[in-house]
């Protein structure tokens, strides 16, 4: 079993395609590349891109292993989804969203701060959403650290450049060995990450995207503020995709956070990417100390009103002096605000969010989240990518345990579509 069901094309319009997994249709993207593609082919998609074109043969093997499976795993998907609330305020809001009327910033408030039996019951809304919108597809990306070397120095930040930590920058052909590495464990997505990291040059870095790419994979750049002409470079070399999240919708806070950087620059950058066609994917940090009132709703609200194609938030991790993480509920809550506010979300459940529970992957997925992500990063350079105390967690025992859970959830590593 890999994290990638092949689908056959059922029709081709411009740059789109209908892709169909045993019946079920979803749309994505061209690439170049695939100019060729006829209806019958077979491919893999992710994140809503077609990445790779396989010979029939190939496609009809692995569909074989997968078929009685990919029934198997919708009846459980639906057998887990379950709705209604005793709560008539929650009743009324779950029927608003169900007429497709927006919700206010203090509904969103009220939803973000349920305990207990309603926010049980939020979630299992949330999850009713995420079923009818984008079925039981569940992406698991695979994440590649290249490099922990960071010029800045935001706060929040486990390698901020001021911290005194061993450092490492995988060389080019380490990082596509990775790659390949993660090729094979069956990854049809993969995000290279660094910090802001200027020591790579363009050259290096678009040879790399290059070398990869030919592997089959979306690549998912997480290098931070760079040129846009080295983005451009990146995304003709064959990146697809960015995660560039923005942290905190307050101006004066992000300021604060990422000292010298401004909102409106991080937000300019996130625009340009979506010009040049990147897919990106950016969020915010949760409980960030001196998070105000109503910040939680906002950060949501800037994120939808962005339009990008994912979402990615997580708890911000204490690093200066702070007694209490944030709370899992208010987590949680946040996955199923934003399935209530944008339906069709892609919405990743962040690894940060296992720093509150060892079970926040099967809770995330249930609370309306579809998108999950493993490191790939080889052993002795994912230890130094020091994000949060106990990061580290070797892969193929990852692997093991998030197929377990997509088994025991019914969720299908099929694409989410466009
Ligand atoms: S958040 Fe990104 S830019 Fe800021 S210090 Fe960390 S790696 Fe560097």
């Amino acid at each position: 079993m890999c994290y990638a069901i092949p689908g056959r094309v059922a029709g081709i319009s411009g740059n789109k395609a209908t892709i169909d997994y045993f019946g079920e249709k979803k749309t994505a993207l061209l690439l170049d590349r695939n100019a060729k593609l006829e209806t019958g082919n077979y491919v893999y998609a992710q994140g809503g891109v077609i990445v790779d074109v396989i010979s029939e043969a190939e496609a009809k093997k692995t569909l074989a292993l997968w078929e009685k499976r990919f029934f198997a795993l919708k009846e459980k998907d639906d057998s887990l989804v379950a709705t209604g609330t005793q709560n008539p305020k929650l009743s009324a809001l779950f029927a608003k969203v169900r007429a497709g009327k927006p919700l206010g910033k203090d509904e969103l408030n009220w939803l973000l701060s349920l305990r207990g039996q309603d926010a049980d019951a939020l979630r299992s809304f949330a999850n009713s959403l995420r079923r009818e919108e984008l079925k039981n597809s569940c992406c698991v990306h695979g994440i590649i650290e290249f490099s922990n070397h960071c010029g800045m120095n935001c706060l929040y930040c486990g390698i901020r450049a001021t911290r005194n930590m061993e450092r490492y920058r995988m060389t080019e052909k380490e990082l596509v060995a990775a790659a390949a590495n993660a090729a094979k464990l069956g990854f049809r997505a993969l995000v290279l990450q660094s910090g802001e990291d200027k020591f790579y040059s363009g050259e290096t870095l678009v040879r790399a995207v290059q070398k990869i790419r030919r592997m089959g994979v979306l690549i998912f750049l997480s290098i931070g503020e760079r040129d846009l002409k080295l983005y451009q470079a990146l995304y003709d070399a064959g990146a697809r995709a960015a995660l560039v999240r923005f942290e905190t919708s307050n101006p004066a806070s992000y300021s604060r956070w990422r000292p010298g950087r401004k909102l409106e620059d991080r937000l300019r950058l996130i625009r340009e990417l979506q010009k040049i066609g990147y897919l990106v994917s950016t969020g915010f940090l949760i409980g960030l100390p001196g998070e105000g009132e109503g910040e939680l709703a906002e950060n949501i609200l800037l994120t939808r009103g962005l339009g990008t194609d994912m979402y990615s938030f997580g708890p911000y991790i204490p690093r200066n002096g702070e007694k209490e993480k944030p709370d899992l509920d208010r987590c949680l809550n946040a996955i199923s605000v934003v399935r209530l506010v944008d339906r069709k979300a892609k919405i990743l459940v962040t690894t940060a969010m296992e720093t509150l529970s060892p079970e926040a992957k099967r809770l995330g997925l249930m609370a309306g989240g579809n998108s999950l992500m493993i490191d790939v990063t080889p052993e002795k350079y994912s230890r130094l990518y020091e994000l949060y105390q106990g990061k580290y967690k070797p892969a193929k025992e990852e692997i093991a345990k998030t197929l377990a859970l997509l088994n025991e959830i019914g969720r299908a590593p099929t694409d989410l579509g466009l």
